[in-house]
């Protein structure tokens, strides 16, 4: 009799390095199987159309990455329990192993499916790669996790170095030929109209593609990342955003690299710790996710429960689609979905805008960010909503409002990431580039610019949306 198969659950953590579960399995020296399940009923919902794209990319590389060490990846659809289940015993396999996403869902499927297959006498292992800490181990005195950001970081801090990053295995014992679902069949790519044309040009998805981003951004970018880091203008951070997501990079590799880049160029040091902390916001935002599964849809602060969201389409759709008036934030609205993604400065002042400006409830932007972001991370994503409106936990004040213009004078000084997203106002000089409305109509027609027809008109005045927005949050503190 051959011996037993084993299966490995791939979910979002596709590499084959620092990948414990992949480890253990592959050390058990039986046959292996790799498997993929998409189920839309798995996390708060389903996954938004550039994460799919994502997807679509990440899970063909991972199929190319594990046929050159002898395997493949078996890809099926429909509920991940069901699926596991019915393949273990169709295959007779042994032992299931997958690491373990920490949030509360997470945790209960995992649980629910070591039931179902001890019940049919299949062996389970459970393992972690996702995070630095897990959340059961940064705990307050109640019990409960931090709200807080610093003294959390200081507690994973204090935990010291994370384990260190495990190899990939050099070669994999095949398992039984499995019928797979096609990666085409899933239609994950968008056809007509292919929106995802510019991704293409700016992204490298799959665990090769992640290393080379990270090896780039230490060799040439780290230097100076604490200051370059808030400039769109500038390539200054490292773009991993989406690797981490769907785990073709693990935070261990990532920490150890940084650090190993710092000891080696001690210069490095401070750029390397704030680098390192943004990971730490990661971090914090999954934790947060693990406590508050619903943090997409419920205000962490109940209070905002009676802000007085107001519901305005025709202002949302111009924010969609960056016509606002505003040049840094319709430059934003348009390098995301040109690209499926949008520096963190911009993200801040675009979502202020929509909140602050704009009155929308966060939800709505946040709903935009989850379909249009390459990295639109369960637990990043409304947690920094939440920050931005200031409903969250360790949230900036809703009092402190973004001016737009200031903003992009301040971090676009020379209009140069205006100019590359917003093509219209491309000849305005650099004074005018972030308020187009105070140029003379000589100016203006000398840019090409004419308001209101090649360019909107800003679509609130700002000191009066500033007003408006602080009596709201007065009216709701009462
Ligand atoms: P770097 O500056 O190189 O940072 C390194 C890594 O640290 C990032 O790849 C990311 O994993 C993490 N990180 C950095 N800043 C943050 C942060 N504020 N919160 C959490 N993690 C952070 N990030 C996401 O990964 N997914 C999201 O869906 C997401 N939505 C956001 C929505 C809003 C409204 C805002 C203000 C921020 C959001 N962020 C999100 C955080 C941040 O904008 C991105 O992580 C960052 O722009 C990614 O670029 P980078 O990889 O070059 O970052």
């Amino acid at each position: 009799m051959p011996p037993a198969p084993v299966i490995v659950w791939f979910r979002e953590d596709l590499r084959l390095s620092d990948h414990p579960a992949l480890t253990a399995a592959t050390s058990s020296g039986m046959p292996l199987v790799a498997l993929y399940v998409l189920d839309d009923n798995v996390g708060p919902r389903p996954l938004g159309s550039a994460s799919r794209w994502w997807l679509s990319q990440s899970l063909r590389n991972l199929d190319g990455d594990l046929r050159k060490a002898g395997g493949s990846l078996t890809l099926r659809r429909g509920d991940s329990q069901n699926v596991i289940v019915d393949l273990t015993k169709s295959i007779g396999a042994s032992h299931v192993y997958w690491n373990r996403i920490d949030t509360k869902e997470g945790r209960a499927l995992g649980q629910r499916l070591t039931k179902a297959l001890a019940a049919i006498g299949v062996a389970a292992s459970e393992t972690h790669g996702d995070l630095l800490a897990a959340p059961a181990q940064i705990r307050g005195s109640s019990g409960s996790g931090l709200r807080v950001f610093t003294p959390f970081w200081r507690r994973v801090q204090n935990l010291g170095d994370p384990q260190k990053p495990l190899p990939a295995p050099k070669r994999l014992t095949k398992g039984p030929s499995i019928i797979s679902d096609s990666l085409d069949d899933w239609c994950l790519e968008p056809t007509r109209p292919n929106w995802a044309e510019g991704f293409r040009q700016m992204w490298r998805p799959g665990e090769a593609g992640a290393y080379s981003r990270l090896k780039e951004f230490l060799d040439d970018r780290a230097a100076g990342y604490a200051t370059a880091r808030d400039r769109p203008d500038r390539l200054a951070t490292s773009h991993l955003s989406p690797h981490l997501r769907f785990g073709e990079l693990s935070p261990r590799q990532v920490w150890y690299a940084a650090r190993f880049a710092a000891a080696k160029t001690p210069s490095l040091a401070s750029d390397i710790e704030k680098f390192l902390s943004e990971l730490g916001w990661r971090e914090f935002c999954r934790h947060l996710l693990s406590d508050y599964p619903d943090i997409h849809r419920r205000n962490l602060q109940s209070s905002f429960d009676a802000f007085p969201w107001k519901k305005d389409a025709k202002a949302l759709r111009a924010w969609q689609r960056g016509q606002t008036g505003y040049p840094i934030v319709d430059a934003g609205m348009r390098e995301l979905w040109r690209t499926g993604i949008m520096h963190n400065r911009v993200r801040m002042i675009v979502a202020s805008f929509l909140v602050k400006h704009l009155l929308i409830d966060w939800r709505a932007g946040e709903e935009w960010f989850w379909d249009t972001l390459v990295d639109a991370d369960p637990g990043s994503n409304p947690a920094n909503w939440q920050w931005v409106a200031g409903s969250g936990a360790d949230a900036a004040p809703y009092f402190r409002i973004f001016n737009p213009i200031l903003q992009g004078e301040k971090f676009d000084p020379n209009g140069d990431y205006v100019r590359q997203w917003v093509l219209e106002l491309e000849r305005l000089p650099n004074n005018l580039i972030h308020k187009p409305w105070t140029a003379s109509p000589l100016e203006l027609s000398a840019a090409g610019v004419v308001l209101g027809t090649n360019y909107p008109e800003p679509i609130v005045d700002h000191k009066k949306a500033r007003e408006r927005a602080l009596a709201s949050y007065a009216r709701t503190r009462a």
